[in-house]
């Protein structure tokens, strides 16, 4: 075990403060990702500024109808608050998707948008992995990458999925990310957030030095629409996405006017299919416009050794879910 100092804070400012003292510093939230890395050595902090003391545990209507959530507000508190479960049904069911009633009871929302792959090889610390340490190579390309690795925005560097349910329906709705820093405050599209990997794996968000999340500020949710949030994994009981999707419909009668969708579990980030949703409106709700645009959305996938089956797997996440909720609303 190494050591790292300890800080608490109790307001973000003194948290930022506090964070620009370390070398290696990380903000303590849920700790339900950190400290299993630090047990397993992957992560290696000089300092843990704990934050749980800031008052960033509020859900609150905004006047324009989007709704403001603190960082340390719960992934249980979050999928149970009325308000989200009226208005954003996707994302309580993709935070109910997601990890274990204990876990979800300790990880925070802040936590959970910045949260790390899954990959074995990352995990292990010892096989070459750019994400843990840059320049090693990537172990996952040439090795067993049938379940936590992406099919869609890959590099030659790193091709690891984005593990988060919450952040793929985050990425349907429309978000932005309030940030403090040691410049103040800040906000970042949720889309501009999470980054591709690229030739710099190792770069994973777009937070700057020392900034800390204080916020996530959903998008008002589109009138008349229905959601929801379907997962297919090896196990229901406990286990990250093969593949997923978060679908958003405005049904007019027959046709949909307008659809979202966000794929988990095929993707380096958080995944969304613009091109497939323009497929989708106006058309009349059919199985073969499902399909068309479930195609759409995985055309530009690479897959890998073990992971071909993601391309058929996600196309299915699209095509049931857009089925179950345009039933839904024509019945
Ligand atoms: Fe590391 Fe990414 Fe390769 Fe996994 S896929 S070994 S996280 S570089």
């Amino acid at each position: 075990m190494r050591n790292f100092d300890y800080a608490r804070a109790v307001s973000p400012a003194e948290a930022v403060r506090q964070h620009a003292h370390g070398s290696q510093p990380f903000y303590l939230a849920g700790g339900t990702t950190l400290l299993d890395l630090v047990k397993l050595d992957v992560m290696r902090p000089d300092q843990l500024v704990d934050i749980n003391r800031l008052a960033l545990k509020q859900i609150e209507p905004l006047p324009d109808g989007r709704l403001r959530i603190g960082a340390l507000v719960t992934n249980t508190d979050l999928a149970h608050h009325s308000l989200v479960r009226a208005r954003y049904p996707v994302l309580s069911q993709a935070l109910l998707a997601g990890a274990s009633t204990q876990l979800r009871n300790k990880a925070t929302t802040g936590g959970n948008v910045m949260q790390r792959v899954r990959c074995n090889y990352f995990r292990d610390g010892i096989s070459p992995c750019n994400k843990r340490e840059p320049g090693s190579g990537c172990a996952a390309i040439g090795g067993h990458n049938r379940s936590v690795h992406a099919v869609l925005g890959t590099s030659e560097h790193c091709i690891a999925t984005h593990p988060s349910d919450m952040c793929v329906a985050m990425r349907a709705i429309g978000a932005r990310v309030a940030v403090e820093g040691p410049h103040g405050p800040r906000e970042i599209d949720f889309a501009d957030f999470h980054l591709l990997p690229g030739d710099t794996p190792w770069k994973e968000h777009a937070l700057q030095a020392n900034e800390l999340i204080t916020h996530i500020t959903l998008d008002a949710p589109l009138a008349g629409s229905c959601s929801g949030y379907l997962k297919l994994r090896d196990r229901a009981s406990y286990q990250f996405a093969l593949a997923s999707s978060a679908v958003i419909v405005v049904m007019d009668g027959q046709r949909i006017r307008e659809a979202r969708i966000a794929m988990g579990g095929v993707g380096t980030r958080p995944w969304r299919a613009r091109e497939a949703e323009a497929s989708l409106a106006g058309q009349t709700a059919s199985m073969d416009v499902f399909a068309h645009a479930a195609s759409i959305a995985l055309q530009d996938a690479h897959p890998y050794a073990h992971n071909a089956y993601k391309v058929q797997l996600g196309q299915q996440a699209i095509v049931r879910n857009l089925r179950d909720l345009t039933s839904q609303e024509r019945s």
